[in-house]
């Protein structure tokens, strides 16, 4: 396996594994910001090139993103706007959310960490409940038990 630095940066489209190496090796002297954005401008063209409908989500995303931060540039008390608005916020984080922690790793986690311990069910539940307040999912069932 070898040391050296790859000659040219290469970039896999995510939506049909296409490798792209649009910028060729880096410059040296050449400027990150010019480099960042000649790559950006030769990513965007594959995009709208060969995934347009791909392209028209994101576009839309967009405006649903900053339309969120206008909206919440203010106080009020319209419930529906408010519904709306996280709905629109869940959503983003949804997207963007990089880690889920499953009941199994729970209940392993805790079972590695405590064996034999007569508090298990109470614990996995404690901690269930602990990630579903960080996930933001609606409350569970208070009688579940682990
Ligand atoms: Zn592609």
């Amino acid at each position: 396996m070898s040391t050296q630095p790859a000659l040219a940066l290469i970039y896999t489209c995510n939506l049909c594994q296409k490798n792209l190496s649009p910028a060729g090796p880096p410059i040296i002297g050449e400027k990150p910001q010019e480099r960042l954005q000649k790559l950006g401008q030769a990513l965007v063209a594959h995009l709208q090139k060969e995934h347009n409908p791909h392209v028209i989500q994101m576009g839309l995303a967009g405006q649903q993103y900053s339309g969120w931060l206008f909206i919440e540039q203010f106080t009020h008390n319209d419930t529906e706007l408010a519904k709306e608005s996280n709905k629109t916020r869940l959503h983003m984080r949804a997207l963007t959310k990089r880690v889920h922690i499953p009941d199994e790793i729970i209940e392993k986690q805790v079972d590695t960490h405590l064996p034999d311990d007569p508090r298990r069910d109470k614990i996995i539940g404690l901690l269930k409940g602990m990630r579903d307040s960080l996930d933001e999912v609606p409350p569970l069932d208070p009688t579940r038990k682990g």
